[in-house]
């Protein structure tokens, strides 16, 4: 039995795998569960699992969560706030494994902890990876704890990795589905709306990631998260349009095989993966082979998105320029939501606060959270001058 620590419970990944631990009863267990702001699914996500403990993001939430568990008669479920709650769950002496989907650099710190903790990790924030990866992979390393990642590229990646010796990799192909402005003209890209960029063609996600993936600036993170999780440097790591998101990335061999993962686009699949490591148990989600009819890769194309070759340099430099990059994006998205600035306005804040910021490797988690809020502010002047 696997007791799990969920980070980001009331999210898309947290409901994903607490829908994995309802059909795998036998195999998995909820230990705890930081669930953030959503107080209703909080409680009722306390009330189906029972966790030992339940961190909410402030102190009045946990308080208001606090008294309608008296209420309910739920007892002996400790209810904790803020980034210290949040270390809580990811470090509690009856959690076996640790998924880390809370979004943003919020849920650095428990994944830092967990992984200090020896708490083998499902890694579904990639911002955590972007931002603090040279430290956190360096932790797993010395302690020997697994990081399995969750993002569906990255675990098909994972997957086909197992086939060969590191040493034998040429290539990691990430594909990206392109985005819905992928035929767009170039001069339409300035009036983009917020609606036209939050049709995402092929995964329904959060807003932030939906925008990301119109600017494809989501691939570039994936990048940067894949040259740590993987150790290569960003030489070997590349993107190809793959609209029908179908193949969720591919591994090229130095004798030249490649392997791709094909599988339905259903996040269940690579958390069960995550979870299961190094077995794989069988599950209902199957891929109808006989429905694919094409498959179409083509290059990515720089000039109609900028922010992936933004990141491409940020990867190459690494340290303060990935934080920069993830925190610049983080504030841009946000103001073109907010009518601030226009589609193209987000790759011209990104590089802008790249121009300002010093090439740096914070060295501790709190370096990378100073540096974070320093690429924020910078980005806050930048979108308020425009
Ligand atoms: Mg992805």
């Amino acid at each position: 039995m696997k007791r799990l620590a969920i980070l980001g419970s009331t999210g898309s990944i947290g409901q994903s795998t607490l829908s994995i631990v309802e059909q795998f009863p036998d195999r998995y267990s909820v230990a705890t569960l930081a669930a953030g702001r959503n107080i209703d699914e909080a409680f009722t996500q306390a009330e189906r699992w029972r966790p030992r403990v339940v961190s909410m993001a402030t102190e009045e939430l946990a308080s208001y969560l606090e008294g309608r568990l008296r209420t309910a008669r739920l007892d002996g479920i400790e209810v904790v706030h803020g980034t210290a709650g949040t270390v809580a769950c990811a470090t509690h002496n009856e959690a076996d494994f640790v998924v880390s989907a809370i979004v943003g650099v919020a849920g650095l710190e428990a994944t830092h902890a967990a992984i200090l903790a020896n708490k083998p990790i499902g890694l579904a924030n990639k911002e955590c990876m972007v931002a603090a990866g040279e430290i956190l992979t360096a932790a797993a390393r010395e302690r020997n704890v697994p990081i399995l990642p969750i993002d569906s590229e990255h675990n098909a990646v994972h997957q086909c990795m197992r086939v060969g010796a590191h040493g034998e990799v040429k290539t990691i192909w990430l594909t990206a589905s392109g985005g819905p402005f992928r035929k767009t003209p170039l001069e339409e890209f300035e009036h983009i709306t917020p609606a036209q960029a939050l049709k995402h063609p092929t995964w329904v996600m959060g807003q932030r990631i939906t925008i990301d993936s119109a600017t494809m600036l989501n691939k570039g993170l994936e990048v940067i998260e894949a040259c740590r999780l993987f150790d290569v440097p960003p030489s070997k790591v590349r993107v190809t349009v793959h609209p029908q998101s179908t193949v969720h990335s591919l591994v090229e061999f130095v004798d030249g095989s490649i392997l791709a993962q094909i599988s339905v686009t259903d996040m269940r699949l690579p958390i069960l993966y995550a979870l299961a490591y190094p077995e794989r148990p069988a599950s209902s989600l199957t891929f109808d082979l006989a429905a694919l009819r094409h498959l179409d890769f083509e290059e990515p194309d720089f000039e109609r998105f900028p922010c992936l070759r933004l990141a491409f340099e940020a990867a190459e430099k690494g340290g303060a320029h990935c934080i920069a990059l993830n925190a610049a994006d983080e504030v841009a998205v946000d103001a073109f939501l907010k009518g601030h600035i226009s589609f193209n306005g987000i790759p011209r804040t990104i590089e802008q606060v790249l121009a300002a910021t010093p090439e740096a490797h914070p060295a501790t988690i709190a370096e990378v959270l100073a540096a974070d809020q320093q690429a924020r502010e910078q980005a806050r002047a930048r979108v308020a001058g425009s």
